[in-house]
């Protein structure tokens, strides 16, 4: 038997560019061996059984792969909302002193409504523009490129 790993990982590429065609396979497979469930599942694990020290150094590796890309995402989350947490508390400052006042127009349709602050930009934190709810909607699902916020 080949290694399934390497099987697995070749399957899937095949599978992601022949898709409707796999899974028309997939189908008539499931259907014809209706009666040999775990068959291929019996077979796989006695293989990674007999292939104990490969399998542990491919799920070490895989795994050790796989944290440094969670960690650098986790840091980058962590970042982008200490940046948000920042400016939204420099806002409110702002607003207390007087530094800033909120406006009872949106500034972008100029409807009179209440407003939340937008940051185009976190490391800008005074910058905001004043918009109605739906205007800032329409900015976070508008297809321009703002952080929430
Ligand atoms: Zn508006
Ligand atoms: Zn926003």
């Amino acid at each position: 038997m080949q290694d399934p790993i390497k099987h697995r990982l070749s399957q899937k590429k095949y599978r992601a560019a022949n898709l409707e065609k796999c899974r028309e396979r997939e189908r008539l497979w499931r259907i014809r061996n209706r009666g040999n469930r775990g068959r291929y599942a019996f077979l796989v694990r006695r293989w990674k059984e007999q292939n104990h020290e490969y399998v542990l150094k491919y799920a070490r590796e895989w795994r050790k792969k796989n944290q440094a890309e969670r960690n650098s995402y986790l840091k980058k989350w962590r970042d982008r909302n200490h940046q948000k947490m920042l400016a939204h508390s420099a806002v409110e400052r702002a607003l207390v002193s007087g530094k800033l006042v909120k406006p009872k127009r949106c500034q972008s349709c100029g409807k009179k409504s209440p407003v939340d602050g937008h940051h185009a930009d976190y490391a800008k934190r005074l910058e905001v523009r004043w918009l109605c709810r739906r205007c800032h909607n329409n900015i976070h699902h508008g297809g321009e490129k703002h952080e929430r916020g």
